[in-house]
């Protein structure tokens, strides 16, 4: 792709921007930037602009789009927007991030996607390749642009770049070619953002667009969405199943991790001894072995990374315990069904803390869960009430403020051998920056709770 003194529209400016606009700009290319958010929201990325871009704020102008050479998309931002669709019309090459970095990587591409376990997969199959003897990289969607590592590091022929991608960035790929694409799942999130189920499947299943039968598409096949894919895919599938035993994938026999190609099989590791909790959890170390044992990895450095990943902040993650009271840091639970995720993975009762932005999600779904698994249920946010109505007679059900507040009503009312579960099936921005914030809110409040009930009890020896 020539890019010298060629002039390129960025919509969207944040990390994913910022680094395509470094990019372009060191490459000689003109760059303008646009972007709805206003200047003060955005300074700490214009701050770290590395030339003179152009600057279109607060507003998109219809000149920018059609004058463009080419417009690169960050990944927020859904290919349907009307300047786009007319930019598009006027054959102006409209490309995500993710495209344009494809064009000057070097080595084999693993992509991830799917509505949920994205980043947790994507980690995962890094951290597996990390204790390898492989060069390999993590990016995209997961808060490294594809586009940044390109350009920091020196190409490398086998280089494995693992992939997180979004179905927005998958709608504007053109060449991007996966040698490994994972679908994960595919559930109802996102139909704000789309017109039907439909179209948000078209746009997953566009992972699979340029390969070929060298090439791999791994497959949920526990999944009944998945079920709508067309019959013959252009590369080989290699699916994962937590139910049934296959020919050729990974899958579960007698409480082990086995992958198999025909007379090639491994046993990987025993699901016992897997790191994190929950089925879904299983659905992603399956993922990612069947990844792990498609590039050839050999057994015993797959079992290792399996056992020793350590998970994603804010997915499930363990933040301390205290008289047989364990805390958990659920925060990335942005829906109904990544909650319902982890209410599953828990046998223990809970104290579940609830609540956040509603995103249009069906909370009665939860309560047969709520029912047979939580003590108490505390709800924050402006999406309470609905969930109070959507759930009263499951469970005791109480209000709070703050989510600070919510932690210590938690600490008093908890018993040895409870949980507390922050678990919101809401967004976070009602009350936070981001579901990140809201995780760490809550780990400040479990640690200050958690120092403060150590200090009490060692004054009272
Ligand atoms: P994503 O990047 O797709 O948003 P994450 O790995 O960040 O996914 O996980 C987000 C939440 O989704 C987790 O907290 C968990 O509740 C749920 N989740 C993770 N993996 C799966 C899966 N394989 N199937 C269903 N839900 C999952």
């Amino acid at each position: 792709m020539h890019l010298k003194n060629r002039h390129f529209l960025i919509v969207g400016l944040a990390r994913s921007g910022l680094a395509a606009a470094c990019f372009l700009m060191e490459r000689g290319a003109r760059v303008t930037i646009t972007d709805l958010k206003c200047r003060e929201q955005l300074l700490p990325w214009i701050e770290r602009l590395t030339g003179p871009a152009e600057l279109v704020l607060g507003e998109h102008r219809r000149q920018d789009f059609l004058g463009a050479d080419a417009i690169v998309l960050s990944p927020g931002v859904p290919a349907s927007i009307p300047l786009l669709r007319e930019a598009d019309e006027q054959g102006v090459p409209i490309v995500a991030e993710v495209e344009l970095a494809f064009r000057f990587l070097e080595g084999p591409v693993v992509g991830v996607t799917g509505s949920n376990g994205k980043t947790t997969t994507t980690s995962w199959i890094g951290h597996i390749l990390r204790g390898s003897d492989r060069d390999s990289v993590v990016a995209g969607n997961i808060g490294f642009p594809l586009i940044q590592a390109v350009s920091e590091q020196a190409p490398s022929r086998g280089r494995i770049h693992v992939v997180e991608l979004s179905s927005f960035q998958l709608e504007a790929i053109e060449r991007f070619h996966c040698r490994i694409a994972l679908l994960l799942n595919l559930t109802a999130d996102h139909l704000d953002r789309y017109d039907s189920f439909d179209d948000y499947f078209q746009a997953k299943q566009r992972i699979f667009l340029n390969q070929n039968e060298d090439d791999f598409a791994v497959l949920n096949l526990d999944d009944p969405a998945l079920s709508r894919l067309p019959d013959r895919l252009a590369a080989r599938t290699f699916p994962f199943s937590r139910t049934q035993q296959l020919e050729a994938g990974a899958f579960v026999r007698q409480g082990w991790i086995v992958c198999r190609d025909g007379s090639k099989e491994h046993s990987l590791i025993s699901v016992q001894e897997l790191p994190l909790k929950g089925e879904h959890n299983l659905e992603n170390a399956l993922a990612a072995a069947a990844a792990s044992f498609l590039l050839g990895l050999a057994p015993d450095v797959i079992r290792r990374g399996l056992a020793s990943f350590q998970g994603v902040e804010h997915r499930i993650e363990f933040c301390g315990s205290s008289q047989d009271v364990s805390f958990y840091n659920d925060s990335k639970a942005t829906n109904v069904d990544s909650a319902a995720k982890a209410l599953q993975a828990f046998d223990t009762p809970l104290i579940l803390i609830m609540g956040g932005l509603d995103k249009g999600g069906d909370f009665r779904s939860l309560r047969p869960l709520i029912q047979s698994r939580v003590r108490r249920l505390i709800l924050i946010g402006r999406a309470a009430s609905k969930i109070e109505s959507a759930l009263r007679g499951t469970a005791p059900i109480q209000r709070a403020d703050s989510l600070n507040q919510a932690v210590q009503s938690a600490v008093e009312q908890a018993c040895p051998g409870d949980t507390v579960l922050l678990s919101p099936a809401c967004a976070s921005f009602d009350q936070f920056e981001s579901f990140e914030q809201r995780g760490r809110v809550f780990k400040q409040e479990v640690r200050r709770r958690l120092e403060e009930e150590k200090k009490h009890a060692e004054e009272t020896l």
